[in-house]
């Protein structure tokens, strides 16, 4: 075997149905005044945002709440939040809810944890920059409380954050961004609808696809991600179809689980980068739309491209969505890209990039910004991608 290194990550995990019920006990021990952050409106309108509060008041902690969170959170958002925290000396920061809402309060316990008297902004420490500021031990402790099962946020080192003015969509990285403590309770996953279970599911199982065929994967990435995928091919259309499958859900939930540690692990690769840029520039397309835009087109050019390990991944991809896989070559590897098809079917995401508005006079831009945004997913891509190769792979995305 050869020689690897990876992270491992660093988050104490609570599974289960009712675990939400555990917020109080937990935080209490980690700090007093909690910013609690989530999206305008679905977390309140489920009864959780109340039950949060009341799970931490009854344990003596102080509870402010920042609820202005929306899909492909922007730099604004965070500023706002993290101002909020510092005005209120928060000591430890609550996400609750999708990747956004948990990415968000990651994000503003970096830029509170680092304040020092002058106003702070996150985007000074994007790794957009020639130097962008370090993140140290200084960011607050977060805990996070996923209500989706797709970004593996909850478990991994990533936060994501878009500026809307230079329209960049960058994921900021640091050992400091893995959650203190991770909340997974399947009675907040199972309030979903179906639209937001397909989107987030297949986020998940690109994360996992993606870290599987990565130059970056090790055996450790290659067992989290197989496992991840098969519950994924098996369950998602079933929490997809009905939302109160608890099997289903609870399937999705460790799936995500997985391609959270997929990502700390490994790295994504071209799907990721190219569908960053997409959100970037129409904020409107959530990013497992996206994803479901451009997908297949990438596999078919990496089976094409790909040397023999690459092609095998995607034979084992093949068997794991089902498939019959007599031997491996291309051909037979091809077999990953009609389960995967078949699965975006199943679950009404099999879309084109026009479909979902994107404009052909965009790209020469979107390119651009996948190669300053996006470099690593970029470079871990097993086959070598050149501008017009990007080019192509969104032209016939369209
Ligand atoms: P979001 O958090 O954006 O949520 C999508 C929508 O679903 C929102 O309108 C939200 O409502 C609603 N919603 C969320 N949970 C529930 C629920 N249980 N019941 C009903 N409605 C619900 O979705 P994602 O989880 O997909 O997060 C996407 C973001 O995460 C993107 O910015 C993406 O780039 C990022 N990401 C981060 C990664 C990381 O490693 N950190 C990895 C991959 C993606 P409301 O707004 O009202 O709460
Ligand atoms: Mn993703």
């Amino acid at each position: 075997m050869e020689t690897f290194r990876c992270s491992l990550p660093a988050t104490d995990l609570i599974f289960g149905k009712g675990s939400l019920e555990c917020l109080g006990t937990e935080v209490r021990k980690i700090g007093k005044k909690a910013l609690l952050v989530t999206g305008k409106k679905s977390m309140k309108r489920l009864g959780f945002l109340k039950k949060s509060c009341d799970y931490l008041e009854k344990e003596g902690l102080e509870v402010v709440h920042y609820g202005e969170v929306v899909p492909n959170p922007t730099v604004e958002v965070v500023d706002k939040g993290t101002e909020r925290a510092i005005d209120n000396g928060c000591d430890v920061v609550v996400g609750l809810g999708g990747g956004s809402a948990i990415d968000t309060a990651k994000n503003i316990a970096i830029a509170a944890g680092h304040f020092e008297g002058e106003k702070i902004s996150i985007w000074e420490f994007a790794g957009v920059h020639d130097k962008p500021r370090q993140i140290t031990s200084k960011s607050l402790p977060v805990v996070a409380i996923t209500s989706t099962s797709g970004t593996g946020s909850h478990v991994s080192r990533f936060a994501v954050v878009t500026n809307q003015k230079t329209r960049e969509k960058i994921g900021i990285m640091s050992r400091f961004l893995c959650p203190r403590l991770s909340i997974v309770d399947v009675d907040i996953l199972s309030c979903m609808p179906p639209s937001v279970t397909a989107k987030t599911g297949f986020d998940a199982l690109t994360h996992v696809m993606e870290c599987f065929v990565s130059k970056r994967a090790n055996p450790i990435t290659d067992f989290t991600c197989l496992k991840a995928m098969k519950l994924i091919f098996d369950y998602l259309p079933g929490a997809y179809n009905k939302g109160d499958d608890m099997e289903a859900r609870e399937a999705m939930a460790l799936a995500d689980t997985f391609a959270g540690w997929a990502l700390v692990t490994s790295r994504p690769i071209l799907p990721h980068a190219l569908s960053h840029p997409v959100s970037a520039f129409y904020p409107e397309i959530d990013h497992g739309v996206a994803l479901g835009g451009l997908t297949l087109r990438i596999m078919r050019f990496n089976i094409e491209r790909g040397d023999e390990g690459t092609v095998s991944k995607y034979c084992e991809i093949a068997k794991t969505g089902g498939e019959k896989v007599a031997s491996c070559n291309k051909k037979e590897a091809s077999k990953s890209v009609k389960a995967v098809q078949e699965l975006l079917e199943k679950i009404e995401l099999n879309v084109t990039l026009k479909d979902l508005g994107v404009k052909e006079d965009s790209f020469e831009d979107m390119i651009e910004s996948a190669f300053t945004t996006m470099k690593g997913p970029i470079e871990a891509n097993p086959v070598p991608v050149t501008r017009e190769d990007i080019l192509n792979l969104y032209s016939k995305s369209m």
